[in-house]
């Protein structure tokens, strides 16, 4: 560790923020870094944020954070993918599950030969072959067993949680390595030749840090408000830009799914904690006023409501810089786009692992440095927004605002995806793309994307032998669901029902 980072300060104490303080302390604190984090008491964090993606358990696994107890204080819950209801026809769903669908067969791809099978009318819908979505619409979970080749040894999962409880999670580990959290408000951001100096607080104390990371939120305080770092809107390529979210009495059968419910001018999502419902609605303001998006979401609760409805205004889009100077912007102070696939706190602990992998090494970062994590990030962002934008684009609802995403320009990258998948079902990942060819399978066929042809490699072996090895996958899909308990008996097993 170079004497240059002697101090860092992070500016929020949101999911990002904690995050941060966490992994910056855990990692650098025995290197004799101090970590400083700022929170005002007087600016609410966002509040929303509870689905995540299977990453996160590498993260909580880095960390040492031990899951029973990481569920219990959160009233978190499993996860297994996330149900797509209406996006392509009103009545009609999908599971983007989590893990492998499928294996190999013959030495092909298990795409290639379902699609193929799926042409000659010799294969089940796609969901059939995964047992993560079979158990999530069963209502049943499983940790992964030590069991070699069984789909019950490579269950890919992940949580939802309750966010704020989250953050006061990971608050307690953080001050237990040594973060040191300062309650108040910053009225002024001090800057200096490496970029920022210091932070002013209301109660006139200031903050002198080497390196700053801006958690502020969508306010931006230090990359846009001090650096004015400039901003890429996506609004042409998602078009959403506010959202209602309203919690509601928890679901005694929980599903391990995320549901996300296509409706008139966007989506709603559904997500099952231990002691409350997360529901939230999200949608174009253009083709719907709040107090519609209001109605609509209330309408579709399953339980009371335990709130008034929160409605929150959002951009989509991200920081032309992440990195700018001795500021890294992490979360929402980065860029946003809406939460469909549960992607946001993913970026917060992607940007934290590129981070900690790019620590400057001198007073000064090198500026070599700078431009690959800002590279890195950039990338990253685009490859999740073409998978966002392909659930828009690919739809055959009747609504204008669905007609109106059918009908507008795609982003290149999923252009050329999109053509590669039609011509004979190619999927092709690109380097560090977070999506892989599974979830590229499940969102293209699910979404309906019609392909021509099939991979030839895939004649090597009769119609017949295929259809042969898919039904044994689904037989052995259905054996392994029946030793999955229900998800609610998973999570009494935790030994809380998630009261506070
Ligand atoms: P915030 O939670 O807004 O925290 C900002 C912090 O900055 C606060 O502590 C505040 O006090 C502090 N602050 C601001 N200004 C000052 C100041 N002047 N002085 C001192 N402190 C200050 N992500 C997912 O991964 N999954 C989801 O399901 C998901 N759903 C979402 C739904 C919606 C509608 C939205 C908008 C976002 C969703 N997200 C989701 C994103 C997720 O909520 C955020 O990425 C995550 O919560 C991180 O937020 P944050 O910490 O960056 O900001």
């Amino acid at each position: 560790m170079s004497d240059a980072l002697r101090s860092v300060v992070i500016v929020g104490g949101g999911t990002a923020g904690w995050m941060a303080a966490v992994a910056f302390s855990r990692l650098l604190g025995p290197a004799g870094t101090r970590v400083t984090l700022i929170e005002s008491d007087a600016i609410p964090t966002i509040g929303v944020g509870e689905a995540t993606i299977p990453p996160i358990r590498t993260f909580h696994a880095m960390l040492g954070i031990e899951e029973d107890a990481f569920l219990r204080a959160t009233g978190g819950s499993y996860k297994l993918g996330i149900r797509f209801e209406g996006w392509t026809r009103a009545g009609e769903s999908y599971v983007h599950p989590f893990g492998q669908i499928g294996t190999d067969i013959a030495g092909v791809p298990f795409a290639a030969q379902w699609l193929r099978a799926r042409q000659a009318g010799a294969a089940d819908p796609l969901g059939r072959y995964s047992l993560e979505a079979r158990a999530a619409e069963a209502g049943r979970f499983s940790r992964p067993i030590a069991n070699g080749n069984s789909p019950l040894s490579r269950i890919g999962y992940a949580y939802h949680f309750d966010a704020g409880r989250y953050a006061a999670f990971l608050r307690t580990i953080a001050e237990g390595h040594g973060v040191v959290r300062r309650e108040g408000t910053i009225e002024r951001v001090e800057r200096g030749p490496a970029g920022i100096a210091a932070v002013h607080l209301a109660d006139g104390s200031r903050v002198a840090g080497d390196l700053f990371l801006d958690c502020s939120g969508f306010r931006a305080l230090l990359i846009e408000g001090a650096l004015e770092t400039g901003w890429t809107d996506w609004a042409e390529w998602l078009p959403c830009d506010r959202a209602v979210a309203v919690p509601s009495a928890a679901d005694a059968a929980p599903l391990p799914l995320t549901r996300a419910i296509a409706e008139r001018a966007g989506w709603r999502w559904r997500i099952p904690l231990q002691h409350r419902t997360g529901n939230g609605h999200v949608f174009s303001s253009r083709h719907l006023s709040d107090d519609e998006a209001i109605a609509t979401l209330l309408a579709g609760l399953d339980g009371e409501a335990l709130a008034e409805p929160r409605v929150i205004r959002f951009a989509t889009g991200h920081r032309n810089r992440f990195w700018n100077g001795n500021c890294i912007a992490l979360g929402l102070a980065a860029g946003f786009m809406e939460p469909l696939e549960s992607t946001s706190i993913h970026l917060v602990q992607s940007g934290l692992q590129h981070l900690l992998r790019m620590l400057p090494t001198g007073a000064v970062p090198a500026p070599a440095i700078i431009e690959r994590y800002n590279r890195t990030m950039t990338a990253e962002f685009l490859r999740i927004r073409d998978f966002l934008v392909a659930h828009y684009h690919l739809n055959a609802r009747p609504e204008p605002f669905w007609r109106e995403r059918a009908a507008a320009p795609i982003p290149e990258g999923l252009a050329e995806k999109l053509a590669l998948f039609r011509a004979g079902g190619r999927i092709f990942r690109e380097a560090d793309e977070l999506f892989n060819e599974t979830s590229w399978l499940a969102l293209l066929t699910g979404q309906d994307a019609r392909v021509t042809g099939h991979d030839p490699i895939c004649d090597a072996v009769p119609i017949e032998a295929v259809a042969d090895r898919l039904a044994g996958i689904e037989r052995v899909v259905a054996t392994s669901l029946t030793h999955m308990p229900p998800h609610a008996e998973a999570l009494a097993r935790l030994g809380s029902n998630g009261a506070i």
